[in-house]
């Protein structure tokens, strides 16, 4: 244990961000690390508990009270070590993971969590710098050849993993740049996309091929999914030239909205407004781009992506930018004792939202209006919830006005015609069926594909992503070679 007694001298500090209005005339991260020296604080407040209920809650295993016992002895370089020894991209999650560890934190149950995810990102913040993160190339080639579909945080990972165990891995991305969600979804005051580029390097150092601008198989037409493909492959080829094949493609089928005046200009899913910000951020000139300048905004969707598209209309000027949540607003704070060691449920509050705008619960959209085809408003209706029951409140109707409205409802399922393309069966959500058993998980109903992410378990977090691939790799491996020295 780092200090006995550290939990009690020192308080938790958190991040600096910068203020709102500066931070919302560019669209680089704000967030500041810790010092050493604050590191070294937050990380005495560790109690080493015997049963440490963060590892628990943490999806990808992080050995949390090795790692902050070893800030506390400032030994940053083998800190460093234990936390890639769970999690391959530890800068994405000490950036953008809700940090289910701290929620399940023993000191959470009476005071504040330890700061884990900010001694996260501490680490390897620091081993960036330092040069410490270096390619770690197999020493020994297998001659297997894997596909993996999707480059976002689920085929990253698998990739990785299935490198160094000495695979030929080859990752097919249909969009420009490799990241999935977190390149074109997740914005870049979010989390950066050096953080990424620098990855896609050390994985090529590593031996994997990334292959971008092509689509594996075929999208509906008329699909709104994001997509910059150059050529497509048929699943029959991928599956005549590997030994194997990962689906970790994600969750990309949007949840619409079908009420009146669906059509009407001005009204799109989220993931048709934020990756065009996060191209525009890195070189695309931004021809007919959908911007939320001047505009009144309505995002439609209390969650991440919804936040995400707040703040991006912030940045954009936006006139107004209002959020809708059907559900009642959440407690400001949950009851300790009954959620602990469990993510509870509570009103959360983003920078984002700290940034301006207003949130709107219990407001359900029953039409949207316009002129000449083109959306000028909302019709809006209070609701009210007994239990899972919801009703309307009668002559609470409202006409707001609205230039843009963003949908931002979630994710229903990946897109089915690509899965039916490779004959796998789905389950009753539409993802890839596929179990996560140590035995014969990851696997698919065909022999030789395997799903992870986003794509089998639907939409979820970075974390869980970062864990499926590596479990699936380590499936992957297992049937390829009979036996597996890579981590679960
Ligand atoms: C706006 C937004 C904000 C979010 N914010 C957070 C957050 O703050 N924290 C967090 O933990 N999670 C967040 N999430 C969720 C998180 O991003 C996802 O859970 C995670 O990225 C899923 O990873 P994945 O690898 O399974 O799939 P994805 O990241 O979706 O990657 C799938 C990739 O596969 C590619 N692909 C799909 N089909 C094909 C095909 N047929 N051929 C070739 N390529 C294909 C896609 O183009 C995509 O690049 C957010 C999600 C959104 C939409
Ligand atoms: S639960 Fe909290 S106090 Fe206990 S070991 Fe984990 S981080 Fe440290």
């Amino acid at each position: 244990m780092s200090k006995v007694t550290g939990f009690l001298d020192h308080k938790r500090v958190g991040e600096s961000y910068d203020p709102a209005e500066a931070r919302t005339r560019h669209y680089k991260e704000f967030v500041h690390g810790l010092s050493d020296g604050a590191a070294k604080q937050q990380a005495a407040r560790c109690m080493d508990c015997g049963i440490p209920f963060c590892n628990n809650g943490c999806p990808v295993g992080n050995i949390i009270p090795d790692f902050n016992e070893l800030v506390y002895q400032q030994d940053w370089r083998s800190a460093l070590d234990v936390l890639h020894s769970t999690n391959n991209f530890p800068e994405f999650t000490g950036r953008i993971c809700p940090a289910p560890c701290e929620a399940a934190c023993t000191l959470n149950f009476n005071d504040d969590p330890v700061g884990i995810k900010s001694i996260e990102r501490s680490i390897i913040d620091k081993g960036w710098e330092q040069g410490w993160v270096t390619p770690q190339i197999a020493p020994v080639k297998s001659g297997k050849k894997v596909a993996v579909i999707g480059s976002g945080p689920a085929g990253l990972a698998a990739a990785q993993q299935l490198a160094r165990a000495g695979h030929d891995v080859t990752v097919f991305e249909k969009n420009e740049r490799v990241g999935g969600l977190l390149r074109y979804g997740i914005p870049d005051f979010k989390m950066e996309k050096v953080h990424i580029d620098r990855r896609v390097s050390q994985m090529e150092a590593e031996g994997v091929t990334f292959r971008t601008g092509v689509l594996v198989g075929e999208l509906p037409v008329g699909s709104t999914v994001t997509s910059h493909h150059v050529t497509t492959i048929s699943p029959e080829e991928l599956r005549a030239d590997f030994d194997a094949v990962l689906l970790s493609g994600g969750a990309e089928q949007p949840r619409d909205l079908p009420v009146p005046g669906r059509e009407l200009s001005g009204v799109h899913f989220a993931m048709e407004f934020l990756p065009q910000q996060n191209r525009v951020n890195h070189g695309w000139e931004g021809q007919g781009q959908l911007l939320a300048t001047g505009k009144h905004v309505i995002v439609i969707g209390g969650g991440d992506t919804g936040s995400d598209c707040m703040g991006t209309s912030h940045r954009q000027g936006a006139a107004s930018v209002t959020q809708f949540e059907l559900m009642p607003m959440p407690p400001e704070s949950e009851y300790k004792p009954l959620s602990w060691p469990y993510w509870p449920y509570r009103l959360r509050t983003s920078s984002s939202h700290q940034e301006g705008g207003k949130r709107e619960f219990a407001i359900a959209t029953r039409e949207f209006v316009g002129e000449g085809g083109k959306l000028t408003g909302i019709r809006t209706v209070r609701v009210e919830w007994d239990g899972n029951k919801m009703s309307e409140v009668g002559g609470s109707e409202e006409l707001l006005s609205a230039d843009l409205v963003l949908l931002a409802m979630g994710f229903m399922s990946p897109v089915a015609s690509v899965l039916d393309k490779f004959g796998v069966e789905r389950d009753g959500r539409g993802n890839v069926r596929a179990g996560t058993d140590e035995e014969g998980g990851y696997v698919t109903s065909v022999p030789g594909i395997f799903a992870a992410g986003d794509m089998r378990r639907g939409q979820s977090l970075v974390v869980w992503a970062i864990r499926e691939g590596r479990q699936a790799a380590r499936a992957v491996d297992q049937y390829l070679m009979g036996m597996s020295e890579l981590p679960r």
